[in-house]
């Protein structure tokens, strides 16, 4: 299979996830459980938390397998991007 990246999209930021980078460290579930919830589905709720919240903790996941983008209410000249190397 390829890369696969799937999204989840909060009103505030866009949550992705690539499973083939996941190393499974729980990072995730274990420090933000609200947001992360493998009882859930979807798993990811990105309204859960505030944005900030969210970017800062996806900041920790050490695979970069989970990324976000913030989104800005005003388009039309800023859009903050994360890429988690
Ligand atoms: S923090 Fe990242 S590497 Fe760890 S379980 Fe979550 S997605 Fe996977």
């Amino acid at each position: 299979m390829q890369n696969a990246k799937k999204l989840y999209y909060g009103e505030k930021i866009t949550v992705t996830f690539q499973p083939e980078k996941c190393i499974h460290s729980g990072v995730c579930v274990q420090g933000f459980p609200s947001v992360f919830n493998l009882d859930k589905r979807p798993w990811i709720d990105p309204d859960a938390a505030t944005a900030e919240a969210i970017a800062q903790h996806i900041d920790k996941c050490p695979s970069g397998a989970l990324e976000y983008e913030l989104l800005d209410e005003d388009k039309s000249d800023k859009k903050e991007e994360h890429n988690n190397a």
